[in-house]
């Protein structure tokens, strides 16, 4: 038998073409197969690991391009921890920066009542509940797996009572009776054909393509948003989006309008208000 580091020596060479922290991800797996934190890691490098054969197979898995999260079934977001599932879009950091920007606008708001459109694991509708204490929200996918993946967040993170979960494809199942101060979303943005690197290939293709060009289903949200008089639409949307996009919304009557970009500085969302 192997020590752990060792063992973890060994698995790294494995992962060095898959990604650029091999060690760290062959870590991540070991942990997630003791169910110890990297306290215990360090404490233990130089015991004997019991549990080579299990590391094997997760790390053939990785070896694969097979996403880590869905290896792991967990994924870190906004500081906090969430569920992720084979099936439903793995949160990526630059959403981060939609959460923030909703967050500075609905605290200026008494008791917001918002809609998100295409929830997926949750993770904006979970983390705006967790950040402004009044907000009810509407959550709805055309996914069932992702509302349920999306529920078992709003529970782990005790938010369930701010939320509800809707199947719904863009607004078609909401009434027109409900009333909203702002829609948030980080649809399916990406062109049809564009070739997506390998690890993207594991995820779901009715969370990445918006269409042909990609922005077909930015522009549905965008038009049903404003025939709803809804005040506020904050969106993240694709690096070759700003253009396109800035044409279409000037069609409506705009209050204000701004762009932000990713920690990439590629254009990655905006901020949007209507005049009322
Ligand atoms: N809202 C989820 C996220 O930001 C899902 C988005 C999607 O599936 N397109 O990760």
């Amino acid at each position: 038998m192997a020590t752990y580091k060792e063992v973890i020596k060994t698995y790294s060479r494995q992962l060095k073409d898959i990604t650029h922290i091999p060690q760290k991800e062959v870590e991540i797996l070991l942990l997630s197969i003791v169910k110890q934190n990297v306290i215990w890691l360090h404490i233990n490098y130089n015991e004997q690991c019991t549990c080579e054969a299990e590391l094997n197979k997760l790390v053939e898995k990785r070896a694969t391009h097979y996403p880590i999260e869905y290896i792991t079934s967990r994924a870190s977001f906004y500081g906090e921890v969430f569920n992720v599932q084979d099936g439903v879009l793995i949160p990526r950091p630059e959403t981060e920066i939609l959460v923030e920007k909703a967050e500075a606008i609905l605290k200026t708001i008494d008791s917001p009542k918002i809609i998100e459109i295409g929830t997926g694991s949750g993770i904006i509708s979970v983390m705006l509940a967790l950040l402004i204490d009044d907000i009810s929200i509407i959550a709805v996918d055309i996914n069932d797996k992702a509302l349920e993946l999306a529920k078992s967040n709003a529970i782990k993170h005790g938010v369930e009572d701010k939320i509800t979960f809707i199947k719904s494809d863009l607004y078609n199942e909401i009434s027109n009776d409900e009333k909203f101060d702002m829609c948030v979303s980080n649809p399916p943005y990406i062109a049809d054909n564009f070739k997506l690197e390998r690890n993207v290939m594991y995820e779901p293709s009715n969370a990445l393509f918006g269409g042909n060009r990609g922005d077909e289903l930015l522009e549905n949200i965008i038009t049903q948003t404003a025939n709803r008089n809804i005040k506020y639409l904050y969106c993240e949307m694709g690096y070759d989006q700003k253009k396109p996009l800035t044409k279409f919304i000037n069609q409506f009557n705009i209050k204000e309008l701004e762009f932000y970009e990713d920690l990439a500085k590629l254009d990655r969302g905006f901020t949007l208000e209507f005049k009322q």
